[in-house]
């Protein structure tokens, strides 16, 4: 049987690295992208292939075009297609807006926005050539409601979503599926470095009064790449403790 071949970026660590593990399979072939995190996905590979699953590295700066062009073309070339696209890879450079640079402002949006931009639309065309396909946009919880220090980040995830929706319109007559997920509060490296008082406020606000792990993010992921979510497109779902009720 032919291998799904998938791409789950930023899964060096946090919830990339648990959506790549829970995307691996004996029918599939898993590519592990990292920017810095090389020692994390050579790991994660020699894991997967001693469980026999396919999985390779690959590295690219997601806050390069070129480097994301280069990235999806390598694969494309190697393997003829593409069958599952996650868009993980994403950061933070928060701060009010009255003091926020507009770098910070640009490498947000580069990395968050642009990258998974150009990696739907080089993909989307395979896709639509195979008239299957899946792809899975890590969006947040403060893409829908937003949040005070996060104008750049909340833009990025909220643009995401909007992206998510616009291609899951344009894509569903080919057999494509375009969907995001809106994680909460999730135990990773980027919410590591709350201080213990802004997780305690944070704490109250979640209906199930405790953070996520990023299994619990990944089951999602793994679900709506499944055979069983082939009618769910064009939707953006929560994972947050009950946090976002819209
Ligand atoms: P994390 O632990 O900070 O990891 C960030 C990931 O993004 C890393 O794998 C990193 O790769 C990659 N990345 C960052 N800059 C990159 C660049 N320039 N080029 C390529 N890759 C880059 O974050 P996380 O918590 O796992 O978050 C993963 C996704 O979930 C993000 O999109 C985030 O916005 C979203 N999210 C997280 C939470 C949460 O509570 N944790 C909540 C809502 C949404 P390297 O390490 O290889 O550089």
């Amino acid at each position: 049987m032919e291998k799904k071949i998938v791409l789950v970026t930023g899964a060096g660590r946090g919830l990339g690295r648990a959506a790549a593990r829970a995307l691996a399979g004996p029918d599939r072939l898993v590519y592990v992208h990292y920017s810095s995190s090389s020692n994390g996905a050579e790991e994660l590979v020699a894991e997967l292939g001693a469980q026999g699953f396919g999985a390779r590295a690959i590295r690219a700066d997601l806050a390069d075009p070129e480097e994301v062009l280069a990235l999806i073309s390598k694969i494309l070339e190697e393997e003829g297609r593409l069958d599952i696209l996650v868009n993980n890879a994403g950061i933070t450079r928060d701060q009010l807006m009255v003091r926020m640079s507009a770098e910070d402002f640009d490498q947000v949006m580069a990395v968050n926005l642009k990258a998974p931009f150009l990696l739907m639309r080089e993909a989307a065309r395979s896709m639509m050539r195979k008239r299957s396909g899946r792809i899975i946009n890590m969006a947040s919880v403060v893409g829908l409601t937003g949040n005070a220090g996060q104008a750049n980040y909340a833009a990025s995830k909220a643009a995401l979503i909007a992206m998510t929706r616009s291609l899951a319109a344009e894509l569903g007559s080919r057999g494509v599926t375009v969907n995001a997920v809106a994680p909460g509060f999730i135990e990773t490296d980027m919410t590591a470095c709350l201080a213990a008082g802004v997780r305690d406020r944070y704490l109250e606000t979640i209906p199930l009064r405790r953070t996520g792990q990023p299994e619990e993010v990944a089951a999602l992921v793994a679900f709506l790449a499944s055979e069983g979510a082939a009618y769910i497109t064009g939707q953006v779902i929560s994972v947050d403790g009950g946090l976002h009720r819209g």
